[in-house]
């Protein structure tokens, strides 16, 4: 990177460039071999989490995302709603289309097609879209490459729901280590890096963040919570009051919504559950 870097965007962050982002940059030699960063452009969108070495500081994740994919399983792990809706909250917040993949299909089996089920159903109804895939008999898979053709997608998911496996299916010559936890590089050493980028084969790239739970972390006022939850966001002008936290308040159109059964009760619990935590 040249020592003066131009930057559009005024982001204090102990990172000046991340994954994902685009530039200028002026080639040095005639076999292409190196150059110099001059530019980074305006980003569309980015995700942050605090950097290891200071929590107030942030560090970007990355940049320019066309979809966050969510890796989720009903069993084996089981990945709970307040997960999903955690995801689903910051993808909101940073303005990413959000795909939330359902793996293992190969276990849906008795009760497990019913939580299945529920859960498409009750993401589905709030208008994100899902889709159910097995990393072992391959279902889904052709309908998954076809959405990700030339997207750039970050993958999250907690461990053990099969993204690695996944990467690998998409990606054949990456060989990520299956079963493995992720964050170590095997040299005896932990990696720096916190999101690697790969391009997939049929157009379009990856990014993965492996050891990183979350999507990223997000500032907002608790006032705010509501409007990244689209079923309570359509609804917040109802209220009585327009500081409504939609907690205890009188004539309180969500909770009178989620009373009637129109706003899942999971749903309000994650809710209420990330209310506490701001
Ligand atoms: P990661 O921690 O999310 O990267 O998960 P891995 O890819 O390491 O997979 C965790 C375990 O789940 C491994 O034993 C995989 O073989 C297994 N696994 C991955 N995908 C599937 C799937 O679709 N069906 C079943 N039954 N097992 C899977
Ligand atoms: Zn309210």
């Amino acid at each position: 990177m040249r020592g003066k870097l131009k930057i559009a965007d005024a982001i204090s962050s102990t990172n000046p460039i991340a994954v994902g982002d685009k530039v200028n940059m002026m080639i040095e030699d005639e076999t292409h071999s190196s150059g110099i960063i001059t530019e980074i452009l305006a980003r569309e969108n980015y995700i942050v989490r605090s950097s290891p070495h200071n929590r107030f500081q942030k560090h970007i994740i990355a940049a320019n995302l066309d979809l966050a994919v969510l890796v989720a399983t009903i069993k084996d792990p089981r990945t709970s709603q307040g997960f999903i809706d955690r995801f689903l909250v910051t993808a909101e917040a940073y303005h990413i289309p959000a795909l939330i993949i359902f793996n293992k299909s190969d276990k849906h089996i008795g009760k497990v097609i019913e939580s299945w089920q529920n859960k498409k159903t009750l993401l589905e109804k709030i208008g994100y879209p899902t889709l159910t895939i097995s990393a072992i008999t391959q279902e889904g898979i052709p309908d998954l490459k076809e959405i990700l053709k030339d997207k750039t997608s970050l993958f999250s998911g907690h461990s053990g729901v099969g993204k690695s496996s996944l990467i690998n299916l998409l990606i054949p010559k990456y060989n990520l280590r299956v079963g493995e936890i992720s964050d170590w590089s095997g040299k005896g050493q932990h990696t720096t890096t916190f999101a690697e980028m790969f391009d997939l084969p049929f157009g379009g790239r990856i990014i993965d963040t492996p050891g990183i739970k979350e999507l990223g972390i997000v500032d907002f006022e608790k006032e705010d919570l509501a409007h990244y939850f689209p079923e309570m966001k359509a609804l917040i002008h109802d209220c009585k009051f327009n500081n409504c936290v939609h907690e205890n308040e009188p004539g309180c159109a969500v909770k009178k919504a989620m009373e009637a059964g129109d706003i899942s009760i999971d749903r309000y619990e994650s809710y209420l559950n990330m209310l506490d935590n701001l």
